[in-house]
């Protein structure tokens, strides 16, 4: 789909939200500035977090509480990689009951890294001139 502002970004992961399901991961990709803290704050309002979302910045990830379980927030993009890593690092952002949401998985190296989790959908948003992107979900 094409979004042609900041907050139809965030529609687009409201919508996202309503089809998912404790234990799902969902990988963001994009380069920066492409939306893809916009469209993961849309998806964790809608699955009732009420503060400020904005990117982990310096810790990897988020925990909040949700309206139906944990949620959780990744952002890898300052990882060189998860091979030199405490191999537990991300333990506490997956889980059976928790959303996942990962920015920068790439950072990973690998998806088995993400917590050996089935990825439920993947987001790519990209930048479409101005304050338009495009946003692609995938399974
Ligand atoms: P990322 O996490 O991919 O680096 P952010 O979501 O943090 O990106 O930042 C996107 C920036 O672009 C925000 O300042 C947002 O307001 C702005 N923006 C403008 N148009 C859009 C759009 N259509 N979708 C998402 N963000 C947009
Ligand atoms: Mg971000």
């Amino acid at each position: 789909m094409r979004s042609e502002s900041a907050e139809a970004t965030e529609r687009a992961g409201a919508d996202l939200a309503a089809l998912l399901r404790p234990g799902d991961v969902v990988l963001v990709s994009g380069d920066l500035g492409a939306g893809k803290t916009t469209f993961v704050r849309g998806a964790l309002r809608a699955l009732g977090v009420t503060e400020a979302v904005t990117s982990p910045t310096f810790v990897v990830g988020v925990l909040y509480d949700g309206a139906v379980g944990p949620l959780a927030h990744l952002d890898l993009y300052r990882l060189a990689g998860l091979a030199d890593e405490d191999p537990g690092l991300l333990d506490p952002y997956f889980g059976p009951d928790t959303v996942t949401f990962v920015e920068w998985p790439e950072r990973a190296e690998s998806e088995e890294l993400l917590g050996g989790r089935a990825i439920a959908r993947h987001v790519t948003l990209a930048h479409a001139g101005g304050d338009a992107r495009t946003i692609e979900v995938a399974p």
